[in-house]
């Protein structure tokens, strides 16, 4: 799962990356990840184009307006569709992570 932050691009009917000049984007659903209060939340199924070359992710304007209308009412109203599990790591305690 990707949890990188949604670039907001212009994207009406872009067709080709802004970074690899002429790779042709592709459709996908793609899922992001953020902070809501104290808790993570993740949206998947997200309307983008990807470009196969650099992974670069375009969503349109009207995708990112309606995200930020679901954040900024903290999802009233919308049912999650699954739980996850995320496993959560304290730092101070990590000084033995990567030993074998
Ligand atoms: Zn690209």
């Amino acid at each position: 799962m990707d949890a990188a932050p949604i670039q907001s691009g212009a994207m009406a009917q872009r067709i080709v990356c802004d970074r690899c000049t002429d790779s042709p984007l592709r459709e996908a659903r793609i899922s992001t990840a953020f902070w809501q209060g104290d808790g993570l939340v993740v949206l998947r199924n997200i309307p983008a184009m990807i470009c196969p070359v650099c992974g670069e992710e375009y969503v349109d304007d009207a995708t990112v307006v309606a995200l930020d209308r679901m954040r900024g009412n903290g999802f009233a109203g919308c049912v999650a569709a699954d739980p996850l599990p995320v496993p959560v790591f304290d730092f101070a305690g990590m000084e033995r992570c990567g030993d074998s």
